[in-house]
C-alpha cells in the first residue's frame, strides 16, 4: 500500500521565457550558433518551462554529410595520428575557454543543475586531453613469425566515417567521447543529436568545425544531421558509415542494431541501464546517505548509470531509509539555473507521467512509497515537470523495477546474505553500472568478482554513476555491449590489418606445407 509522501511540495518560483531566451541568444552566439527566435528548423525546447525558445538553422542532409565526410576521410586517414590530435588539442582549448558558456546551453536544454552542467563540458576537455595523448599511442603488436626472415605485425588504421547517435541527457559529452576518439583515430564524425538538445549539437559542432579551421583539418570531419528516429535508422542503413555508435534507450538498440548487423556495419551501443547499489552491513552510513542520494536523485534521476535499486541488508535498512528520506527532504528543486538547486525538472510531461505510473505499479506490487513522488507546483509553466525524487520499498519479486524508468524513482529491495544480492543485482535485463558499499574486503572482492556483479560497472564505496573518463565506460546484456572513452576502447574505432612482410630471398609457406 501507498503511504502519504512525508513532503508538502513547494511552488517554484520559474523565469519567464524572456529571461531564458535572453541567456540562450547571447550564449549560443558567444559559442558559434545561432538561436532563431522565427525560425524553420529543428526546436530548441527547454524543460525549464517546457516551452519551445526557438530554434536552429535547418542542418544539412545525411546524404550531404556523409559525401562531406567521405570526402574529408580520403585525406585524414594519411595525417599521421599526432598531427590529428593538434585538431582535438585545440577543440579542447576552445571547450575550456567556453566551458561556461555551452554549460549553460546544456542546462537549458536539458534542465541539468548548473555544476552538472559544468561538469559535461569538463568530461568533454579531459576526453580531449586523452584522446590528444592517445594520438602518440595507437599501438599494434610485432608478433613472432614462425619462417625466417619474415616479419608478423598488428596494424592499427583508421576505419571510416563513424555516425554518432546521442540521448538528450548527455547532449554533449558523449559526442565528445565518441568524437575524439574517432578524429585522433582517423575517422571523420556525422552527429545525429537528440530532438531534445539540438542548440547544445549546434554549439559544439560550431566550435569543432572552428578548431579545424584553425588547424587547416577538413570542415567535413564534423557534420550535423538533425531529426528522430527515421534520421537515425537511416544512418543504421548507411553503408558508408564504417561505424555506427548509438547511445539511448534499449528500445533504440533493439530497432537500429539489427539493421547495422543486416550490412554488416560495426554497432558500438550504449543502451539504457538499471543500476543498483548492494549495502553491505558493514558499510559506511555517510558514505551510503551522500553516495545514494547523489546516484538517485541527481541529474533527476536521468542519467544512465542512475541509482534505480537499493538492495539493503536486512540488518541495515531502517537506519539507511530513515537517513535517507530524511536527506530527500531536503533536497532543494527548482530552476537548474539557480545556485542552490539540487533537481531540476525531468526533460518533460511525458517522462514524469513515466515515473508517477511506475509508482502506481510498485505499490500495487505491494510497494510503500517513503519519500517524495508528487509533482511539485510550477505556477505558469503547465508543460514542465518537477518532481519530488521518490524511494519506493518495494518486495524481491516486483516485476516493475525489471524495468528502467528515466526518472528520480529508487526503488528498495532487502536481502539476507550476499549471494542473494548479487542475484538481485543481476536479476535484471540491463548490464550497465553497479555498486557495493562495505567496508568488508571480501564483499567487495566478491562483488567485483566472477561471480559477482554482471555489469561493465562494478564500483566500490561510491554509487553507481559519475564514471571517469579514462576507463572504458559501457555495459552488458541490453545495454549494448558497447565500450567508449578510455583504456582501449580506440581500437573500435579502427581496423585491424594484419600484415607479413618476407624480406627474404625464399618463399616459406606457413605451416610447413611445400607446393611445387
Ligand atoms: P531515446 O532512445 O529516446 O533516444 C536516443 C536517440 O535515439 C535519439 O537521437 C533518438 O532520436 C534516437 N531514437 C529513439 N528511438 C529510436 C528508434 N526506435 N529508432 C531509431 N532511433 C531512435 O533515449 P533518450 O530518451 O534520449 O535517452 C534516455 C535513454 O538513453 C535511457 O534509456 C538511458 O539509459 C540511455 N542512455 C544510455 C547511455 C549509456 O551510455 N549506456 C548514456 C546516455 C543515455
Amino acid at each position: 500500500m501507498l503511504s502519504a509522501p512525508t513532503e508538502v511540495a513547494t511552488v517554484l518560483q520559474l523565469p519567464s521565457i524572456s529571461d531564458l531566451v535572453a541567456v540562450a541568444r547571447p550564449t549560443a552566439a558567444a559559442l558559434g550558433a545561432e538561436l532563431l527566435v522565427a525560425g524553420t528548423g529543428p526546436a530548441v525546447r527547454t524543460p525549464i518551462l517546457g516551452v519551445d525558445l526557438g530554434s536552429i538553422a535547418p542542418t544539412v542532409t545525411l546524404d550531404a554529410a556523409v559525401e562531406a565526410a567521405t570526402d574529408a576521410f580520403r585525406g585524414w586517414r594519411s595525417v599521421p595520428a599526432p598531427v590529428r590530435g593538434a585538431l582535438v588539442r585545440r577543440l579542447g582549448e576552445l571547450l575550456r575557454e567556453h566551458k561556461s558558456e555551452l554549460a549553460a546551453i546544456v542546462s537549458l536544454e536539458t534542465g541539468k543543475i548548473r555544476s552538472e552542467g559544468l561538469g559535461e563540458v569538463q568530461e568533454m576537455i579531459d576526453i580531449c586531453e586523452f584522446a590528444v595523448g592517445l594520438s602518440r599511442q595507437l599501438y599494434g603488436l610485432t608478433i613472432a613469425s614462425e619462417r625466417p626472415d619474415h616479419r608478423l605485425a598488428e596494424n592499427w588504421l583508421p576505419l571510416g566515417p563513424v555516425g554518432v547517435i546521442s540521448a538528450f541527457n548527455f547532449p554533449v559529452a558523449v559526442w565528445s567521447w565518441n568524437a575524439a576518439l574517432a578524429v585522433v583515430c582517423g575517422n571523420p564524425v556525422i552527429w545525429k543529436p537528440s530532438e531534445k538538445a539540438v542548440l547544445s549539437a549546434a554549439a559544439t559542432t560550431a566550435l569543432a568545425r572552428r578548431a579545424a579551421r584553425e588547424v587547416g583539418a577538413p570542415d567535413g570531419l564534423f557534420t550535423l544531421v538533425t531529426g528522430g528516429p527515421d534520421v537515425a535508422s537511416a544512418m543504421a542503413d548507411h553503408r558508408a558509415l564504417a561505424l555506427v555508435s548509438a547511445t539511448g534507450s534499449t528500445a533504440m538498440g533493439a530497432a537500429l542494431a539489427p539493421r547495422i548487423a543486416a550490412r554488416f556495419g560495426r554497432a558500438l551501443l550504449e543502451l539504457g541501464g538499471n543500476n543498483a547499489a548492494v549495502i553491505a552491513p558493514s558499510a559506511d552510513i555517510d558514505l551510503v546517505v551522500r553516495g545514494v542520494t547523489f546516484a538517485a536523485a541527481g541529474t533527476a534521476g536521468q542519467r544512465c548509470t542512475t541509482l534505480r535499486r537499493l538492495i539493503v541488508h536486512r540488518s541495515r535498512r531502517d537506519e539507511v531509509l530513515e537517513r535517507l528520506v530524511r536527506a530527500y527532504s531536503s533536497l532543494p528543486i527548482g530552476n537548474p539555473l539557480d545556485s542552490g538547486t539540487l533537481v531540476g525538472p525531468v526533460i518533460d510531461t511525458a517522462s514524469g507521467g513515466r515515473v508517477l505510473a511506475a509508482i502506481e505499479v510498485a505499490a500495487a506490487e505491494g510497494g510503500e512509497l517513503l519519500a517524495g513522488g508528487v509533482e511539485v507546483a510550477a505556477p505558469g509553466a503547465p508543460d514542465a515537470c518537477y518532481l519530488q525524487p521518490a524511494i519506493v520499498a518495494v518486495p524481491g519479486q516486483s516485476e516493475i523495477v525489471r524495468t528502467e524508468t528515466f526518472g528520480p524513482l529508487l526503488y528498495c529491495l532487502t536481502y539476507d546474505d550476499l549471494e542473494e544480492a548479487i542475484a538481485l543485482n543481476n536479476g535484471v535485463p540491463q548490464g550497465l553500472a553497479s555498486s557495493i558499499f562495505t567496508t568488508d574486503l571480501r564483499d567487495a572482492e566478491r562483488f567485483c568478482g566472477p561471480a559477482g556483479s554482471d555489469c561493465g560497472i562494478t564500483n566500490v564505496n561510491i554509487g553507481p554513476s559519475g564514471a571517469e573518463i579514462g576507463g572504458a565506460f559501457g555495459g552488458e546484456k541490453a545495454t549494448g555491449g558497447g565500450r567508449e572513452s578510455g583504456s582501449d576502447a580506440w581500437k573500435t574505432y579502427m581496423r585491424r590489418a594484419t600484415a607479413t612482410v618476407n624480406y627474404g630471398n625464399d618463399l616459406p609457406l606457413a605451416q610447413g606445407v611445400s607446393f611445387g
